[in-house]
């Protein structure tokens, strides 16, 4: 029989990267849309990313006894005193979208030497478990010199991977999922679920 998980997101290129990583597992990932749950509006106003990440599970599980996972991630530059970080979203609309951020950003480090950056996430388990579990995962990089690549979302096109030598949004989709912040901490989780008898 398939797990079923719900993930509480309403952000459709967070639930394709989820899926695509853990649909092959016989882990069925269901977003609030696919069950009509319309959780509170929360305030994600902890100061670390699992606080966050938790505060918007809690909201999900006043609605559903099915096991539930919620990710809070941000992107961390060493010479932004590792900002934007757990304000990457709030950073973004302030400059009115990711597009103006970015430039902001390449702006700020023209003549910095130092653009090394680090994209951190936060997965919290729900539901399974008496005490929420948490999975992070890291993914180091460094500030393109300009935009790279269509994919992705977000900060995509200027952060290259270590791993990949090249950006997000030029990496294909499994290249993004085995590199990223998001992709490693879902395979903690997965090895969690592998262990317990929930996944394949
Ligand atoms: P969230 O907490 O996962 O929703 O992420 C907060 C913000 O971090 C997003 O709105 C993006 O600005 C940024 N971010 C998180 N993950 C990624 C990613 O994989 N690529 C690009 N930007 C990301």
């Amino acid at each position: 029989m398939n797990y079923e998980i719900v993930l509480a997101t309403n952000n459709a290129h967070k639930l394709k990267e989820v899926r695509e990583i853990l649909s092959s597992h016989k882990i069925v990932v269901y977003g609030l849309s696919d069950l009509g749950l319309k959780p509170e509006e929360v305030e994600e106003n902890a100061d670390t990313y699992c606080g966050n990440a938790l505060i918007k599970a809690r909201a999900v599980q006043k609605l559903t006894t099915l096991p539930i996972i919620a990710d809070d991630s941000g992107l961390e530059i060493e010479a932004m005193d590792n900002k934007p970080g757990l304000h990457s979203a709030r950073f973004a609309t302030e400059c009115g979208g990711h597009d103006s951020a970015i430039k902001y950003i390449l702006h700020l480090l023209k003549d910095k030497e130092n653009r090394k950056a680090r994209f951190v996430c936060n997965i919290v388990l729900l539901n399974v478990e008496e005490k929420p579990l948490l999975f992070e995962g890291i993914a180091p990089g460094v500030i393109a010199l300009e935009k790279y690549g269509e994919g992705g979302f977000g900060y995509d096109p200027v952060f290259i991977s270590d791993e990949l030598g090249k950006t997000f949004a030029e990496a294909s989709e499994e290249e993004k999922n085995k590199a990223s912040h998001r992709g490693k901490a879902l395979k903690k989780l997965l090895t969690y679920l592998k262990i317990n008898g929930k996944a394949a």
